[in-house]
């Protein structure tokens, strides 16, 4: 029953309910349900284990796994045997707004703010048909005034449905999503899931919610190809649910419309749908604002320089205006849209192709004006500077946690895991989630099975988080990112060693990790005999330095031959502790007497890390 659902921290109290409701009695809160959840959200609402409410629930007479959707009804009567009060939640489309609202790029100003296009990107799985889509939606929606114009693919469109304006980024997918966002500029307000009704949610379905989820973005679904004949739209619907989306015919608060890009059908319903969303989300910005954006794509054209599409976010850029963007500077000499109209103006939410700056600048840069060149290169100084201190800035390790913990700089965990099976996922997780602390929340925001790709690490960079693996490898393009950008990836085969790392990083408690340090390398030119069987290699130090003592592996092609240590360093016939770069010298190693010429030789020291 949704009767009397007293809504008491609501100002507009339904009518029959008044303020002085707030001097009554203080009663335990009642925790709100919607309409239907799945038994794992159920769970997490009650603060059980799912196998808690799966028990209750079978001596309700309802069979129920943990992704299973079940009602209200059902929901409170476990609820009520836990003793927890429940009431129906009224469906409130801005829940998350304000929250996400405030993470955006908007116009500092409150006043001023008026409605602006929402800024929208197409994600799904490979081949559903996300590139397919943007194009219906481009050849069908063009702006009236321009319907001449001819098509510019500069990175982002926008099209017109009743009169209201949609901005669509026209580099689909999440990874793409996700890079821009690592470089810290997340500008999409919503996205739209593209799901194909005869293929359903596949690995890159999942990838994208959570994705999307992890930037706390909005998703619209289209369900496309419904052309298909093996198009089976309720199978998506389900599998959706599976995956945590509960669409609105279900009771849930995602909106899915069925379409088929290939025969243009469906299109004006998405988009209106898009519209609705927007609303609801309340997206704002102050045209007469110093302008601001970021750039989408950037080139160089031979004849006209560096140009750049930028995405304004707030204020309005105008031919004239002096510009920021990264690194690169200038003054607007021209712009033009994407049907290649030339601009004298752009506002929010507009992308436009800008002429004049010195250099190319990088997508995710943002564009700030200035008064002068003076003020450019003052702040192109500044962000020089503040791009040094934050490559300085430690990413979140396990290693490090208990630290940035403690320094206030990590207020949730975020944890990407990647495991070889399924089952393996839900205990994992679990476990990790019950982690957390008052100080710091444990949040698992992206699982799946598979290898760690470079997604995973993208992911990672964007959410400030770090990668789990259990039984599985690290693919290459990951290793070398995750190298690159310092991003933390831990491999396990023993659910409880993950478990236990997590809970000593939290309590600062983890053994600390021995670290390599290399610090010279030498090239084997010559070999002698020292006496008895002792060898000695005649080598010159092409690296660092090498010093009596160190730790020392041969390396013969792409092998170590073996690892051992310095036992006697020689240059002519004085024993040296230390041979530094560009000398020759005479190196003999512990127990290793079968130096060949052309073999490398690595000089390191191990260092403990916590
Ligand atoms: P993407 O990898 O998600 O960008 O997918 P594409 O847009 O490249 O589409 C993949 C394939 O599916 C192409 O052969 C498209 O022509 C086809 N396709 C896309 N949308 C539809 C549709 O609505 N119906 C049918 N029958 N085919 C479609």
């Amino acid at each position: 029953m949704v009767a009397g659902a007293d809504k008491s921290s609501d100002k507009a109290a339904p009518s029959g309910e008044t303020q002085s409701n707030a001097v009554t009695a203080p009663k335990a809160a009642a925790i709100e349900i919607t309409p239907s959840l799945s038994v794992r959200e159920l769970a997490d609402l009650l603060s059980v284990s799912s196998v808690t409410v799966i028990k209750q629930l079978m001596r309700n007479g309802i069979m129920a796994n943990i992704n299973q959707i079940i009602n209200y009804e059902a929901a409170a009567a476990v609820a009520a045997s836990l003793g927890i009060e429940t009431r129906l939640k009224v469906r409130e489309a801005k829940v998350t707004a304000a929250e996400i609202k405030k993470r955006r790029l908007v116009g500092k100003e409150a006043s001023g703010l008026q409605l602006r296009p929402p800024i929208v990107t197409i994600m799904g799985h490979v081949d559903h048909g996300k590139t397919r889509l943007l194009d219906a939606i481009r050849q069908t929606h063009v702006m009236d005034s321009e319907a001449g114009g001819i098509t510019q693919h500069i990175g982002a469109y926008q099209v017109e449905v009743k009169g209201q304006k949609i901005t669509f980024l026209d580099t689909p997918g999440h990874q793409a999503f996700t890079a821009m966002r690592a470089r810290g500029a997340q500008i999409t307000d919503i996205a739209i899931l593209v799901v194909a009704a005869d293929d359903g949610v596949m690995p890159q379905t999942l990838e994208a919610i959570s994705h999307a989820k992890a930037a706390g973005v909005p998703i619209v679904v289209a369900i496309n190809k419904i052309d298909k004949p093996g198009a089976n739209p309720e199978m998506v619907k389900q599998q959706l649910a599976d995956a945590g989306l509960i669409i609105e015919e279900w009771g849930g608060d995602v909106v899915a419309v069925p379409v088929s890009a290939k025969e243009k059908k469906g299109i004006s319903e998405l988009l209106e749908n898009l519209l609705t969303v927007a609303e609801m989300e309340d997206l704002k910005a102050n045209p007469s604002a110093s302008p601001e954006g970021v750039v989408v794509e950037a080139g160089m054209d031979k004849t006209k320089g560096p140009l750049a599409t930028v995405l304004i976010q707030s204020g309005t850029l105008k031919i004239g205006d002096t510009i920021v963007t990264g690194t690169a500077w200038g003054r607007v000499r021209a712009m033009f849209n994407d049907r290649g109209k030339p601009l004298k103006k752009a506002e929010p939410a507009t992308p436009v192709v800008i002429l004049g700056l010195d250099n190319v600048p990088q997508v995710g840069d943002v564009l700030k004006s200035v008064a002068n060149e003076h003020d450019a290169r003052a702040l192109i100084q500044k962000r020089q500077a503040d791009a040094q201190a934050a490559s300085a800035s430690q990413p979140v390790s396990l290693s490090n946690l208990f630290e940035q913990i403690s320094a206030g700089s990590v207020k949730a965990l975020n944890i990407i895991l990647k495991t070889d099976v399924q089952g393996s996922i839900e205990p994992i997780k679990d476990s990790l989630e019950r982690l957390g602390t008052e100080e710091v929340r444990v949040k698992v925001i992206h699982i799946a099975t598979g290898n760690i790709t470079e997604s995973d690490v993208m992911l990672a960079i964007a959410s400030k988080g770090l990668i789990i693996g259990f039984n599985v490898t690290t693919e290459l393009g990951a290793k070398r990112l995750a190298e690159k950008e310092g991003v933390s990836i831990r491999n396990y085969a023993v659910i409880y060693n993950i478990v236990d790392d997590v809970e000593k990083a939290l309590k600062g408690m983890l053994a600390p990790t021995v670290v390599e340090v290399i610090e010279g390398r030498a090239e084997v030119r010559a070999v002698f005999s020292a006496g008895k069987k002792q060898q000695v290699a005649g080598v010159y130090v092409t690296e660092g330095k090498v010093t009596r003592g160190a730790l020392a592996r041969v390396r013969r092609k792409d092998q170590v031959v073996v690892e051992s240590s310095v036992i006697s360093l020689r240059r002519f016939k004085d024993n040296v502790n230390e041979v530094a770069t560009g000398f020759e010298s005479g190196v003999g190693l512990k127990d290793f007497n079968d130096f060949q010429v052309g073999d490398i030789l690595e000089f390191y020291r191990t260092e403990e890390r916590r």
